[in-house]
C-alpha cells in the first residue's frame, strides 16, 4: 500500500502555506503511476496556489518495488551529513519489515528485496534508472568515481551530485546537478564500456573502494565525501 499524509509546507518563493500530500510510503508494485512519477520528476511537485511558484516536497518515505527487488529508505538531501546515524536506523527497520525481526511471509519477501538508503528525488529516481539498465549500483558509483578522476574540478562537492540520467547507445550519461532544485549544471558522458571493465575488473584496483561503498545500504560516492567532511 502507498501512504500518504497531508502536510503543511511553507513556500519557498513566497512564504504562502502550501498543502501536500506526504507520502510517506510507496509501493510500486501497486502504484506503477508514482515509480513513473518519480522517474519524470514531477512527483511531490507542485505549484504555489499563491504564487504560482511549482516547487517539490523534500522525500522522506520508504519506497518498496518487490517484483524488480527494490526497497529503499528515502530522505532529505538536508539529512547527509547524518548518513550513518540514518544508516543504522535504516537496517534496524528493513529488520523489522523484511528481515530477521519480521514475520516468515515478509522475510520470504525480504530475501528479494535489495535494501538501500539514499537522499533527495534524484538519488533515488537514481536507483530507479540504474536497475532499469541493468546497472549494479555499487559499479555503477565506480564508474562515476572513474569517470570524475579524470577531471580538472572535480564535481563531487556539498551541494551538488552526481546521477546517473540515462543511457544513450553505447554511452552513459551521468547528469551533474545541483542538489537543493535538481538543475542540471552539465551532463558528462562516459562509454559504457567503463562500466563492463569496471564489472569485470579482477586487477583489484577498485576492490577497497567496492568494499567502502557496499559497507552498508548508502551505496553512494557521497559516503566518501561524507567522510571527508565530517
Ligand atoms: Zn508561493
Amino acid at each position: 500500500m502507498s501512504l500518504f499524509n497531508p502536510e503543511t509546507v511553507a513556500c519557498p518563493s513566497c512564504g504562502a502555506a502550501v498543502e501536500f500530500n506526504a507520502v510517506f510510503s510507496l509501493n510500486a508494485d501497486r502504484r506503477p503511476d508514482l515509480r513513473a512519477a518519480v522517474l519524470d520528476g514531477s512527483f511531490q511537485r507542485q505549484p504555489c496556489p499563491a504564487c504560482n511558484t511549482e516547487f517539490r516536497l523534500d522525500p522522506e518515505m520508504t519506497y518498496l518495488d518487490v517484483r524488480r527487488g527494490q526497497w529503499i529508505a528515502v530522505f532529505p538531501v538536508a539529512n547527509l551529513d547524518q548518513w550513518e546515524e540514518l544508516e543504522a536506523r535504516t537496517l534496524a527497520t528493513f529488520a523489522r519489515a523484511y528481515g530477521p525481526k519480521a514475520p516468515a511471509a515478509a522475510r520470504e519477501i525480504g530475501y528479494g528485496l535489495k535494501a538501500r538508503l539514499c537522499f533527495g528525488w534524484a538519488a533515488l529516481r537514481e536507483k530507479l534508472v540504474a536497475f532499469e539498465h541493468g546497472f549494479d549500483d555499487v559499479i555503477l558509483e565506480l564508474t562515476k568515481a572513474a569517470l570524475v578522476r579524470g577531471l580538472d574540478n572535480s564535481p563531487v562537492a556539498i551541494g551538488t551530485e552526481l546521477r546517473l540520467a540515462g543511457v544513450d547507445g553505447d554511452q552513459i550519461a551521468v547528469a551533474w546537478l545541483t542538489s537543493a532544485d535538481e538543475e542540471v549544471k552539465e551532463i558528462l558522458r562516459a562509454p559504457r564500456s567503463l562500466y563492463d571493465e569496471i564489472a569485470a575488473d579482477r586487477t583489484g584496483g577498485w576492490t577497497a573502494l567496492h568494499a567502502t561503498l557496499s559497507s552498508g545500504p548508502f551505496v553512494d560516492l557521497n559516503r566518501l565525501l561524507a567522510l571527508t567532511v565530517g
